[in-house]
Parts: C-alpha cells; sequence; structure tokens
C-alpha cells in the first residue's frame, strides 16, 4: 500500500526557496531533454541489487523496487538496476530567479511540484529532513492535496514506464557501473550531446536490444568478495579514477 499518499500533514509553503539550492532533481526522460535544452546539466545515477531468486510477490517493498528496476547481469549473477536522471546544481538551480521565483514555475518536473512530499511510497516524509522553515509546518493546510497526490502517482508511474528507456540510454551511452543499493551512489556525468541524442532515441528502441553487462562498485571488500563468490564483476572504488564517474558512499 503507498501509505504517504493517504498522510495528511499541516504545511505552507513560504517561498523561501531552499529547496532549490544543491540538489539533485529526479527528472523523467521527457524533463532531462527539457533539462538539457535548458543548458543545465543530467546525471546519471545507477544502484545494483543482486536478485539470484523471485522474492515473494507479496512482498509490497520488493515488488516496489522490482517494477522501479531493469533486469540485468554483472558477470554471471542476476542483478537488478535502478536508474535515475537526476537535473543538478551546486548552489541556486539555474532556473531560479533573484526573487526566488522559479522560472520555470509552468513546465517545472513534478519532483519540485511534489516536493517536500516523498516519492517512494516506503519512506515516511519526515519534516527534520527536509530543507522548508519551522514557520512552513505550523500552517492549517495538508501537505498532499489532491494535485500534489496526482504528480506523486504520475511521478511513480513514470519511473515504472520508463525504466527500459533509461537503460537504452545506459546501454547507448556504455555506461556500466552501478554501485550497490543503500550502500553507495555511482553518479555518471555523460557528454550532454551524445546523452541528448541517446534521449530522444531511448524510446523506439526494443527491450531486447540491451547488451550492457553491468560492474558493481563498492568500498566494502566483505561486499566484494560475497558478490564475485556468487559470479559478478566487480570495481574496487578507489581503481579507475575517472572525471566523468562519481562514487559517493552513504
Ligand atoms: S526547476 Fe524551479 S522549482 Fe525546481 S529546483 Fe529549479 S527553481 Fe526550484
Ligand atoms: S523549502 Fe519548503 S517552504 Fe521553502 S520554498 Fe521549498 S517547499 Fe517552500
Amino acid at each position: 500500500m503507498f501509505h504517504n499518499t493517504s498522510m495528511t500533514q499541516p504545511f505552507n509553503c513560504t517561498a523561501c526557496g531552499k529547496c532549490c539550492h544543491n540538489l539533485k532533481i529526479a527528472l523523467s526522460v521527457q524533463e532531462s531533454i527539457d533539462w538539457i535544452e535548458r543548458s543545465n546539466q543530467i546525471q546519471i545515477i545507477c544502484e545494483a541489487i543482486p536478485w539470484l531468486n523471485e522474492p515473494n510477490p507479496l512482498d509490497e517493498v520488493v515488488r516496489y523496487k522490482k517494477n522501479i528496476s531493469v533486469a540485468a547481469i554483472s558477470g554471471s549473477l542476476p542483478i537488478r538496476v535502478l536508474i535515475y536522471f537526476v537535473g543538478f546544481f551546486e548552489g541556486a538551480c539555474p532556473n531560479l530567479q533573484k526573487n526566488n521565483q522559479c522560472g520555470v514555475y509552468s513546465d517545472r518536473p513534478l519532483t519540485c511540484r511534489i516536493y517536500p512530499a516523498e516519492i517512494n511510497p516506503f519512506i515516511e516524509m519526515n519534516p527534520l529532513q527536509k530543507a522548508c522553515p519551522d514557520e512552513a509546518w505550523i500552517a492549517s493546510d495538508d501537505l498532499l492535496t489532491p494535485v500534489m497526490q496526482s504528480d506523486i502517482l504520475q511521478y511513480r508511474q513514470s519511473a515504472i514506464e520508463e525504466i527500459e528507456s533509461k537503460a537504452h540510454v545506459c546501454d547507448d551511452l556504455k555506461i556500466d557501473v552501478a554501485s550497490i543499493a543503500n550502500q553507495a551512489y555511482v553518479i555518471h556525468t555523460p557528454d550532454q550531446k551524445k546523452l541528448m541524442q541517446s534521449l530522444k532515441n531511448c524510446k523506439t528502441k526494443r527491450d531486447a536490444d540491451i547488451h550492457n553487462s553491468w560492474k558493481i562498485k563498492t568500498h566494502v571488500l566483505e561486499s566484494q568478495q560475497t558478490l564475485q563468490a556468487m559470479g559478478a564483476v566487480c570495481q574496487s572504488f578507489d581503481v579507475d579514477v575517472d572525471s566523468d564517474v562519481q562514487y559517493v558512499r552513504f
């Protein structure tokens, strides 16, 4: 059950603009195209989950992870890969105007429309982890308006529908390194012109066109040894230092 769509939380945005700073905004394929067309940059975050056996289909968390990931292989180990396209910026968002108003307000990404609610249905929204000031939480409106609930559902649906397209983009750009999910992020910064071309082509490709065999990067020696024993191809996080690939530990 997507529990946080029914949660009520008093909230009233103060338009402080804090949520428009130092972010990675998860984007759909079309939002990524729009983001690059505005001369902004996209990164690609990849996480892998070993998937030896099909888990209990009644387990809602596992079913959610399966739905938003793509089946793949690392060496001889079956895995699933989570792929996120993110608009990133340090400091203020390039779309934020001097008056703290969004310069693309009517076309802003779904993630911006949803904030500070959670996209993941299994994460409870915690005001303490949000950028919003205290006064935003003591107003009497409900955070989850019907419009916001609809945006959340739309985002989740597009995450499911577009995962194969995102895998095709990775395949096209030879992006084949992922972290272990919940241990770290591997963040790729591809050439933006090539990425744009792949984004425009990815929806026309068939599932069978995917060729990548993934490498799993980890800073935990035990994880590396376990995965290699299971047949995976691993990379230590301190090898292959590549400015286009960052490894960010949690
Ligand atoms: S696109 Fe607009 S709402 Fe989203 S982070 Fe940038 S300025 Fe803020
Ligand atoms: S940080 Fe919170 S209160 Fe401030 S603009 Fe963003 S959503 Fe509104």
